[in-house]
């Protein structure tokens, strides 16, 4: 018999927990409330590795960079089975000064990333990006193509029965039987688990992001200074990114927020002072402690599953955190 799994929340995290289940051999369900992949997924910047990685655990690194490493053949399979191309690019990322040169030195050395130190700037000619409206259109066409029922619901905070839940109630009343659950609901996470929320500090975390047109080819590497980058596409759009803010479950793009991008935006590129950003939007990040996201059963539901709080580099993670939980789930370790 299919293990008989319910997926909750249809971003990165979620769609690619989805797949992994199915290869699994799982008989999976994911329900999302609105579009797949619209909210932080579409929105962040993907960069395939942590800006600064040396500022972070180890335990990040190592999921950001096994994530990283699923993207070339994931990307692949996904454009050859569906049409739909990721645009995974190896754009390579140039940081500019200040940083800890010592510490960017030690850590490229000790993770194996080549790296070179030209004038005052930091080349990692091997990070890559992916252009995520893109990915999550792939995603969601590759799992209608595999007939994985994908379900529109609202889900309300779970009610466990003793240590299980064996019914989800949507914000229409209906119910849903299910055997497993996994949480996959980004910044909402805390939301679903109500009275079971957990013990960690998991919120939203707001992100502003401009996009430029320019012609094709004005930029052609990732460029980073002092906690904003830019992202050059390969059609010429570049993203200018992000803040972080902490505004609770609030969406709504600053004029202010804009004016701060776009200043950072001409003084690291200078042909765009006299531009004027095409778009501006805002995205919520899963925001936990330390970046470390949040992989493992529910402590005290026996039949829950987390994978959530991927705070910033969940598009990185995603590949990764999917097979982690996949493996822990199906008893695989
Ligand atoms: C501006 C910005 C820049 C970023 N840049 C990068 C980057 O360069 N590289 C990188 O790796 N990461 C980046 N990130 C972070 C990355 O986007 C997130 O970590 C990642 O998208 C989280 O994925 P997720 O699937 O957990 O959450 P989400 O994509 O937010 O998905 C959660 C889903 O759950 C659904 N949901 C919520 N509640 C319910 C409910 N009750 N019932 C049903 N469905 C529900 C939501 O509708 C949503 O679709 C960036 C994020 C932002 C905002």
């Amino acid at each position: 018999m299919k293990r008989k799994i319910v997926v909750i929340g249809g971003g990165i995290v979620g769609c690619l927990t989805t797949m992994a289940l199915h290869k699994n051999g799982a008989q999976v369900t994911l329900i999302e409330r609105a579009e797949l992949g619209a909210e932080s997924s579409w929105a962040g910047g993907g960069v395939l590795l942590p800006l600064l990685p040396w500022d972070y655990t180890e335990p990040v690194n190592q999921l950001a960079i096994r994530g990283a490493a699923h993207y070339p053949a994931l990307s692949e399979e996904l454009t050859a089975a569906t049409g739909i191309n990721p645009e995974y690019t190896v754009s390579g990322l140039r940081i500019l000064a200040p940083f800890n040169k010592n510490a960017a030195q030690q850590w490229c050395a000790q993770h194996k990333i080549e790296f070179a130190l030209e004038n005052d700037t930091l080349w990692l000619p091997h990070v890559a990006q992916v252009r995520n409206p893109r990915l999550m259109q792939a995603l969601k066409c590759w799992l209608e193509m595999n007939q994985i029922p994908v379900i529109k619901a609202e889900i309300s905070p779970i009610t466990p029965n003793q240590n299980r839940v064996s019914q989800l109630r949507t914000s229409q009343g209906a119910t849903l039987s299910c055997e497993d659950v996994v949480v996959t609901a980004g910044a909402w996470s805390q939301t679903i688990l109500g009275d079971y929320s957990l013990d960690i500090a998991l919120k939203p975390m707001r992100g502003q992001m401009l996009l430029y047109q320019q012609p094709v080819g004005l930029l052609r590497e990732i460029l980073y200074c002092d906690d904003f980058y830019l992202i050059p596409r390969r059609d010429g759009h570049i993203l200018a990114g992000s803040t972080v803010e902490d505004m609770g479950f609030d969406k709504t793009t600053t004029k202010t927020a804009a004016e701060a991008l776009h200043q950072k935006a001409s003084k690291l590129l200078p042909a765009l002072e006299e531009c004027s950003a095409i778009q501006h939007w805002s995205g919520l990040r899963p925001g936990s402690p330390d970046n470390i996201p949040v992989i493992q059963r529910h402590p005290q539901l026996e039949n829950v599953w987390l994978n959530t709080g991927h705070f910033r580099y969940g598009v990185t993670m995603a590949p990764a955190a999917a097979e982690d939980l996949v493996q822990l789930l199906l008893e695989k370790i």
